[in-house]
């Protein structure tokens, strides 16, 4: 009856035979660290993003911290990112020495609003990092050509969005350098930690070497003071087996964001918008409702375990409390930190279970007779702005 958020272990069902001997043979090979397997994978994860270089790290934080670093980012610096994220993506700014700057979200897709970037530039901005958030990319045609206009860096997170597409091209390949993590919850996860950096830039890639190995040139010389963040060979040969899957499971979520879609559909429910020539692979399927907290407990106890992306926007957690944001500065991340709800989402998800997950969200819609207040809630863009997303709260 019970209905998990993710189920790693239905996965891991598939790919056991596979998985358990790549294992024995890294074991066998007693080789842990780096090698042919890393070096093997990095190659065919730098293929499926269409990019020139992958390189593995030790998670998704050290992929945004080291290819900030790579570019050159350092305290004083500035640089433009959402509130509609997990930490790790501010976090990551933070350790650079650099000042995270927060820009609202686009009320229909959650990534950053680019309409927004500009009024936020200073005369320290250097880069700006979307976040691919919950798997679809961030709008990067307007995004690009900002920061073309003011010689800023793009810095994709594409931590939740491993195949996603943009107008046909894969995150990774969006930007001047790519993030991605291996957390085993995401869509293309390890059995542990992980991270990769994607660029299409030999110096880039060559500087995240260094980085990630402690600056070093030759075993006894260190060109720098680098970090130790490397992918180990176990991790890397997990998710060899399973890159060659994740179109199939993206595909699968898809699927299962179809059936939600249509099992949603006239509920007065907010289901995923994806924005067109963009490909959503799902990482979570979240949907908004004014009714979001008694709609989880009915779900709860229904034996639904769902969860929330995100309650508190970073703008607003106490960890950058010293950047002087306040509630009402950035509307709508506020207005989904209130109304989110992430339903469960994994490949092997079954037609009957979204069925009987949607009925219980659908009824409970009802019952709260929120109908008006969503139809309020897909005002235009322009009206959510004009009210300061007042409706939203
Ligand atoms: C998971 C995640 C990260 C961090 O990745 P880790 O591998 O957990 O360090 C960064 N950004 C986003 C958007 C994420 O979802």
């Amino acid at each position: 009856m019970h209905i998990p958020f993710v189920d790693l272990k239905a996965q891991y069902e598939t790919l056991k035979d596979e998985i358990v001997e790549a294992i024995r043979g890294i074991l066998d090979s007693a080789q842990f660290i780096g090698g042919e397997v890393v070096t093997s994978f990095e190659r065919d994860f730098a293929a499926y993003c269409q990019v020139g270089y992958a390189r593995g790290v030790a998670s998704g934080t050290d992929a945004l911290h080291l290819a900030l670093r790579a570019l050159g980012i350092r305290h004083g610096d500035e640089v433009i990112t959402t509130a509609h994220t997990f930490i790790a993506t501010a976090a990551a700014i933070v350790a650079t020495g650099a000042r995270p700057v927060f820009v609202d979200i686009d009320p229909d897709t959650y990534t950053i609003d680019p309409s927004m970037i500009e009024r936020a530039l200073t005369g320290r901005t250097r880069a700006i990092v979307p976040v691919h958030i919950f798997g679809q990319p961030a709008d990067m045609g307007p995004i690009k050509e900002i920061a073309r206009r003011h010689a800023l860096y793009v810095v994709e997170d594409a931590a939740q969005a491993h195949g996603a597409e943009y107008q046909g091209v894969r995150t990774g390949a969006l930007g001047d350098v790519a993030c991605f993590s291996f957390y085993p919850a995401k869509n293309l996860g390890a059995y542990g930690d992980g991270g990769a950096v994607t660029t299409n830039s030999a110096a880039i890639a060559e500087r995240i070497e260094l980085l990630r190995d402690h600056g070093r040139t030759t075993h006894y010389c260190h060109s720098e003071v680098g970090f130790n963040s490397r992918l180990d060979a176990l991790q890397a040969a997990v998710l060899q087996i399973k890159l060659r899957r994740l179109d199939q499971w993206n595909a699968n979520r898809r699927r299962a964001a179809e059936w939600y879609a249509m099992e949603l559909a006239e509920s007065g429910i907010k289901t995923p918008f994806v924005r067109k020539g963009s490909t959503h692979i799902y990482h979570l399927y979240v949907i908004a409702t004014n009714e979001r907290d008694a709609m989880r407990n009915e779900l709860d106890e229904a034996g639904v375990t769902t969860g929330i992306h995100y309650p508190l926007p970073l703008h607003l957690q106490p960890a950058f409390a010293h950047l002087g944001y306040r509630r009402g500065d950035l509307p709508c991340c506020e207005a989904m930190a209130a109304r989110s709800l992430s339903l469960p989402m994994f490949p092997e998800l079954a037609r009957d279970q979204v069925r009987r997950i949607a009925a219980i969200a659908r009824a409970a819609a009802e019952r709260d007779g929120h109908k008006e207040l969503q139809r309020k809630s897909t005002s235009s863009h322009a009206a959510l702005r004009a009210d300061g997303g007042k409706e939203w709260r």
